[in-house]
């Protein structure tokens, strides 16, 4: 009982979801809610190409203090990308600059499963880099087999924040990254793989944020067979703590402060 008591509470932090995603359509104002039942006090939705960027803002100006928004252009949208697409996309991340609920750009990376077209993820990635240079804003990305790659890439540019999401390996790069200030995040696996549970061994404390990556489907343990929302956290949350053998309100409160270092809002 102690312990349930303990853990309502505390706060929790998303770093890496995709509210704006069509499986959630319709679902939103129940996820909102179950969040916040949960504890959940911000949530950074995270954009796949325009449709989305443009969805993102809208969610985060419409559960302003809650959710942010992350625009920007996913390595697999990046085969279908025209032109047009990616200027106009530029332009929303330009036009909202100054725009509160806009708080970084992601989801942007290179996918390995993706090498044919490595060219023009490559450029496409250069430019939402770019884009954070200029604004200054943290970046989210996503590395597949890609991730010792990136870690080498990026001192080339200037970027104050980077968060490498779902980071699973190489271990090697992951000392880099730490090295150089990068966070990591970790989601629903915390619960259960043990691959996971060996780099957030491994990661410090203050260089870790939590998310889901909802609505990715497959999580397996204590997850197995539910929709993935923001809701999951607590449990997330619990599982660093037993991984790290810190107090739970510890590892809690230490994320909500990362959260507010990487995104720069209060939560
Ligand atoms: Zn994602």
């Amino acid at each position: 009982m102690l312990k349930v008591k303990k853990m309502t509470a505390l706060k929790f932090v998303d770093a890496h979801v995709h509210l704006s995603d069509e499986e959630y359509e319709g679902k939103i104002e129940d996820i909102v809610l179950d969040a916040k039942k949960s504890n959940v006090v911000a949530l950074v939705s995270n954009s796949m190409n325009l449709k989305t960027s443009i969805k993102s803002l809208e969610l985060a100006e419409h559960h302003a203090g809650l959710v942010y928004a992350a625009l920007g252009i996913h390595p697999w949208n990046v085969n279908t990308l025209t032109d047009e697409e990616l200027q106009q996309t530029t332009e929303l991340i330009l036009k909202h600059k100054q725009n509160k609920a806009v708080v970084a750009i992601g989801e942007v990376g290179l996918d390995y499963k993706y090498e044919k077209i490595w060219d023009k993820q490559m450029s496409v990635f250069d430019e939402m880099l770019h884009l954070a240079e200029k604004l200054d804003l943290p970046v989210i990305i996503h590395s597949r087999g890609t991730t010792a790659r990136i870690v080498e890439m990026l001192p080339s540019y200037s970027l104050r924040r980077v968060l490498l999401h779902w980071f699973s390996n190489p271990i090697s790069a992951l000392s880099k990254a730490v090295e150089h200030g990068y966070y990591i995040s970790e989601g629903p696996p915390s619960a259960y793989s043990n691959g996971i549970r060996e780099v957030i061994r491994k990661v410090p404390i203050t260089n870790l944020l939590t998310e889901t990556d909802g609505p990715v489907r497959y999580f397996k343990g204590p997850f197995n067979g539910k929709m993935t929302t923001p809701a999951f956290l607590p449990t997330v949350v619990n599982a660093v703590a037993e991984v790290k053998n810190i107090d739970v309100s510890v590892v809690a409160e230490q994320i909500c402060r990362n959260f507010e270092a990487f995104f720069g809002v209060k939560v």
